[in-house]
């Protein structure tokens, strides 16, 4: 689909013309946005600093609220935006951990996650719950006429619960359809923000076999230097051919926040036509991770930058895009120079533009840089579907082999010492080149796509239907007891099926763990006869290790009134607890990002008799501390 939806919709019309005044669709536009309606729910009045804006790149996610910074404090008091009811609340040990949600007269409901507590009549509602359904983790729905609210009635405390990297709160506004919108449009006079998008490089990439920037294949950054009306440009020559993806490394700046927060619109124009054109609307929860497909993902992942694409990825199902006939790719093929002009924008129309030009050149600069480090004689490079292999210079021939088939190729480009093949695996799909006399295995292994969507192997099963976006070109294999996986560059819909057969293994407290990393993390899985069955989120190694070890339990505070204790474990990680005292079950809060175990009363009476507190890891390990009160 080249045009949005509405496009496509008008010209249904235009074409089929329907003479009946019935089939008329009067959509009414009613403005969301209504300013005034909610007040601020913290610190009304006093100019706020946000350390997240709507829109902000996140990992597998586009920020769907404010992150209202609290002084690096927790327990400031939050007041309810606008008349309401509490209709749910949300107690998660990671993601928004004490969570709060008001759902007010016109449709919309206003979010409150990370809070250290709720105001003391709701909080007593939801630790009657948690003592009735004896968990700490909880997920309540309420009739209106449970917990009514007024505007600015305090209901909860700040905190740094759950997936939160530090006091703050996360305030969010959400329609009757359960997308969020961008609380800064409901005009707040406590946000400010007069300072335009900020841009510190460009990113150029080749994005067809024949593309070349100056000379090469590859991706290639240009710093922008801010001129002195402030807007961008490049100050270099850059000839260009073929199919060219435009990236870039910007973000929005607020006079009063040190944070990078969100851009709202991206517009990409080449000679004035527009090629791209991002509009951030919305955001919806079923189709958050493709995110990851508005970023390059390789670079969010590897460099923890985050990138805008200035052109579509196949795959992303959020419509905040628009695009040329080549997804927003430039077509430079003309031998001209071309101005490329690209806007951005904040949530408050705050304007940048980079400018720079773009020389379509065929006859490009053969003295380019060699790219063989000492010794090497040979290098393959792979970025989506593009393999780049570099050799040294020779006349020796060059085959892509797949199955009984051979291809000679040429050369893309050289220099006096280096010979590059540049291959479009989608056309060029092969399992091994013959470089002169020498058989190389392809370092691609296998082509996953919605056809071949599953790869089998003698020692392994893996199951990639519901995840891909578009083809993949990965290596997979199954060596010295690590299922390698290819590297976590490509994005995925969600969890992939793998089936492992591990029969040197014993199936007890033998688990599935993504290795390689600084620290391996658990991923589990279910053992079957040898086999063992895993759902991974992300490409990368994975090993099978044994976590015998119990967690361990450290005592803080043991008295009438207070129970608190640190716990830990150290490989599988902590699946569950439980506090009994006096043979009756005990609320403990969990705050597991430093370990920490909490008691809360239903009732004033004092702790008194055994106390038994049983830890559990992913293993099933167990650890019961024993004592008396
Ligand atoms: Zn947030």
């Amino acid at each position: 689909m080249i045009f949005n939806g509405f496009s496509i919709v008008y010209y249904f019309f235009l074409l089929f013309s329907f003479p009946s005044p019935e089939t008329e669709v009067v959509v009414e536009k009613v403005d969301p946005y209504v300013k005034g309606y909610f007040m601020f729910p913290l610190s009304p009045g006093v100019q706020t600093s946000l350390s997240g804006s709507f829109g902000d790149l996140r990992v597998n996610h586009f920020h769907a609220g404010l992150d209202i910074r609290t002084g690096g404090a927790e327990g400031k008091s939050i007041y309810a935006a606008a008349e309401g009811y509490v209709s749910r609340i949300r107690v998660m040990n990671g993601g928004y951990g004490n969570a709060l949600y008001i759902t007010h007269p016109n449709g919309l409901t206003t979010v409150y996650g990370h809070l250290k507590e709720y105001a003391s009549n709701i909080k007593k509602r939801v630790v009657a719950e948690q003592y009735a359904q004896e968990t700490f983790v909880l997920d309540i729905y309420f009739e209106p006429t449970d917990l009514p609210v007024k505007k600015g009635e305090l209901v909860a405390f700040s905190g740094n619960t759950g997936g939160s990297g530090g006091p703050h709160l996360h305030f969010e506004i959400r329609d009757q359809e359960e997308n969020t919108l961008d609380p800064a449009l409901f005009g707040f006079k406590e946000i400010k923000d007069n300072v335009a998008p900020r841009v510190e490089f460009v990113s150029l990439k080749c994005l067809s076999a024949d593309a070349r920037i100056n000379g090469e294949f590859g991706t290639f950054d240009y710093p922008v230097t801010r001129t002195s009306s402030g807007q961008y440009v490049i100050n270099r020559n850059i000839d260009v051919w073929g199919d060219i993806g435009v990236e870039l490394y910007a973000y929005d700046k607020a006079e009063t926040s040190p944070f990078r927060l969100g851009l709202k619109y991206i517009e990409v124009k080449n000679d004035n036509v527009s090629e791209y054109k991002f509009e951030l609307g919305k955001l919806a929860f079923h189709n958050k991770i493709d995110m990851n497909l508005h970023t390059n993902y390789e670079r969010m992942v590897e460099q923890n930058k985050k990138l805008h694409k200035g052109y579509f990825e196949e795959g992303n199902e959020m419509d905040f895009y628009t695009y040329n006939a080549k997804k927003g790719l430039i077509d430079l093929r003309d031998s001209k120079k071309h101005r490329i002009e690209i806007k951005l924008k904040d949530t408050f129309e705050n304007t940048s533009f980079v400018h720079f030009s773009l020389n379509s050149n065929a006859n490009q600069d053969k003295s380019i840089n060699s790219e063989l480090r000492g010794g090497e004689t040979r290098k393959v490079d792979i970025r989506g579907p593009f393999m780049k292999i570099i050799r040294k210079k020779t006349d020796k021939s060059f085959y892509l082999v797949d199955g009984n088939f051979s291809k000679e190729i040429q050369p893309s480009y050289e220099n006096a010492t280096e010979q590059v093949f540049v291959i479009n695996l989608k056309e060029s799909y092969f399992s091994s080149f013959m470089d002169g006399q020498e058989i190389v295995p392809s370092p691609v292994s296998e082509e996953v796509s919605q056809r071949f969507n599953t790869v089998f192997s003698n020692s392994f099963e893996i199951d990639f239907k519901k995840v891909l976006y578009h083809p993949i070109y990965l290596n997979l294999e199954d060596a010295n007891y690590e299922l390698r996986l290819d590297k976590d560059v490509h994005p995925l819909r969600g969890r992939f099926d793998v089936k492992w057969k591990r029969p040197d293994k014993e199936e007890e407290k033998n688990k599935v763990y993504l290795i390689g990393g600084r620290r391996s993390r658990y991923v589990g899985g279910n053992w079957d006869n040898g086999i063992i069955t895993f759902h991974p989120k992300e490409l990368g190694t994975y090993g099978i290790l044994k976590d015998e070890t119990a967690p361990s339990i450290t005592p803080r505070t043991l008295n009438a009134s207070n129970l608190s204790f640190t716990i830990r474990d150290g490989l599988s990680g902590i699946k569950s607890f439980e506090c009994h005292v006096d043979g009756k079950w005990v609320l403990l809060e969990y705050e597991y990002k430093n370990g920490l175990l909490w008691s809360e009363k239903l009732n004033n009476e004092p702790f008194k008799g055994e106390v038994v507190l049983k830890v559990t890891d992913n293993c099933d390990n167990e650890k019961i501390y024993k004592t008396a009160i």
